[in-house]
């Protein structure tokens, strides 16, 4: 079934309902959301579009996206949204390798846009245009019928390493993931609120389907992104409101000074990069029971384990502090498996790599043969990410297994040396990687951001972990590399230190 119809639907038995908000103000009903994206629909077959085709979005979040997401699947086409921080050349790289036909692009992106366009590129059409206002003028077209499995959702992965890759997204996965996220981690009534502060390309566009069915208020910040004080007032407006947030960004909500009340807040769900047990516990003070974890990837698209409110805030389990320190259980219908090398199940307590299979799965990745060979071998999706279950069936996620540093031959996951670090209260950001040494093979380093010295830092990691696992050298910087969506570059790291220590 085409996900539009979830819209049709609503836009037919609830019009008058609000669908989307810029800041305070509603601007969207359902019945002019549903209009606006079949008129869409009606434009873009006017512009010779066929079922299957695709089309991208560049755009920093706004309500235009979602008239063309919702307009974009209603034709029967696959949206390719893209990361609107990107340089030019990256985006042109997104748009030759999907080969999209028509890309949207706002104010000022569609110049940067130009130069790097390929070919295969027919129309650049500016968001707010008078060309882009007239295809909303278009007579409205009856739902494009789609299978489960066409493609809805090219979906660029944040590529800390190499090209950036697209996962094949169906109607099939967003829709199963959209019922995972409402059935096992926060439910939606009429009227609940998503506030889209990261990037709607991206991690919170994956919330939006969710709400349609449901009828919820997409709500998009004016600044378009992430400022804490609009956030925080933003969640006094709209009572009953989610957020998806990485884990950086509920670090700076926490530390936000402006007087944000609790109990307005529904949930507040992060995901994509690790969050430290002390960030989890000063977010679980300030917020109360409000804070759920989702671990997933672009290729899953955020939808493997979770860990729900109920877990967070249970103080008194005996495992509490462990399971703060999981990524959860596996959603009700993802297979999850902790595999060695040659894919077969570990048991648990035993670390390997994280397979997973089911509908919330990816396919395959867009063009790329020897990708796909090696990531879905044997129908399992290879995460690349390492970790190991515990008893009571939560999966404990040690790192990317390109970031395990191997000493003197014993794995070290920087993570847990991270954690220790993170303990200190002089200490604002940490990452540890390995550093390539002739004697050990490799030695752990640790670069702070924080006025702690390497002393104190020492003594903490003496009192919490073994001594193999101490790191050699600290490194004080201003900041830690990082990328567009705010995860650290392990791999710009490791070549920045290249060279330090030889001497
Ligand atoms: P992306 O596809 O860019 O969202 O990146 C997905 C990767 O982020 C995963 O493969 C993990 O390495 C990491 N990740 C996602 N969620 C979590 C989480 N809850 N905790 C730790 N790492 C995570």
């Amino acid at each position: 079934m085409n996900l539009a119809v979830w819209l049709q639907r609503a836009g037919q038995s609830h019009a008058g309902r609000p669908a989307v908000a810029l800041g305070t103000r509603v601007v969207r009903r359902y019945g002019e959301l549903a209009e606006r994206a079949a008129r869409l629909a009606g434009a873009l077959q006017t512009l010779g579009l066929r079922p299957g085709d695709r089309v991208a979005i560049v755009a920093k979040n706004s309500p235009d996206i979602l008239d063309l997401m919702y307009g974009i699947w209603q034709a029967g086409l696959a949206v390719v949204p893209a990361n609107a921080k990107l340089h030019g050349a990256e985006l042109g790289y997104i748009l030759e390798h999907s080969g999209v036909r028509v890309c949207f692009a706002s104010a000022g992106l569609d110049d940067e846009i130009a130069p790097h366009a390929p070919a295969t590129l027919e129309r650049l059409i500016r968001i707010g245009s008078a060309e882009y206002e007239a295809l909303f003028a278009a007579g409205t077209v009856a739902m494009v019928a789609r299978q489960p499995d066409d493609l809805a959702w090219l979906f660029y992965t944040s590529g800390t390493t190499g090209r950036p890759k697209g996962a094949m997204l169906t109607h099939r996965v967003l829709a199963a993931a959209s019922h995972a996220y409402a059935t096992q981690v926060d439910p939606i009534a009429p009227g609940d609120a998503i506030l889209h502060a990261a990037p709607m390309s991206h991690g919170s566009g994956l919330y939006i389907m969710a709400h349609v069915p449901r009828l919820g208020v997409q709500v998009v910040p004016e600044s378009g992104g992430f400022e804490p004080d609009e956030v925080c007032a933003l969640f006094d407006t709209w009572p009953n409101a989610s957020m998806f947030a990485a884990p950086t960004m509920i670090k700076r909500l926490v530390e936000c000074p402006a007087d944000l009340c609790a109990e307005h807040i529904r949930t507040l769900i992060w995901g994509g990069a690790p969050m430290y047990v002390e960030d989890t516990l000063r977010a679980l003070d300030r917020f109360g029971p409000r804070l759920a974890q989702i671990y997933g990837q672009g290729e899953a698209p955020m939808t493997i384990t979770t860990l729900s409110k109920a877990d967070i805030a249970d103080r008194d389990h005996p495992n509490w502090l462990a399971r703060l320190a999981s990524a959860g259980r596996p959603y009700a219908d993802v297979e999850v498996r902790v595999a060695d090398a040659d894919d077969n199940a570990l048991p648990v307590g035993q670390t390997g790599e994280i397979l997973c299979r089911g509908d919330v799965v990816m396919p395959g990745y867009w063009q790329n043969d020897e990708a796909n060979v090696t990531t879905m071998r044997g129908g399992w999706l290879h995460t690349g990410d390492v970790g190991a279950f515990d008893a009571g069936g939560y999966l404990v996620l040690k790192d990317r297994s390109k970031d395990l540093i191997i000493s003197g031959g014993s794995n070290i996951y920087p993570r847990e040396v991270e954690e220790v670090l993170l303990a200190s209260d002089k200490v604002r950001e940490v990452s540890v990687i390995g550093r390539p040494d002739a004697e050990w093979g490799e030695v752990v380093v640790a670069y702070v951001v924080g006025d702690a010295s390497a002393a104190e830092l020492d003594a903490l990691c003496l009192s919490h972990i073994a001594r193999f696992k101490r790191p050699k050298d600290y490194v004080f910087v201003d900041t830690l590399p990082k990328n567009n969506y705010g995860k650290i570059l392990k791999t710009e790291l490791r070549q920045r230190d290249a060279g330090r220590g030889q001497g």
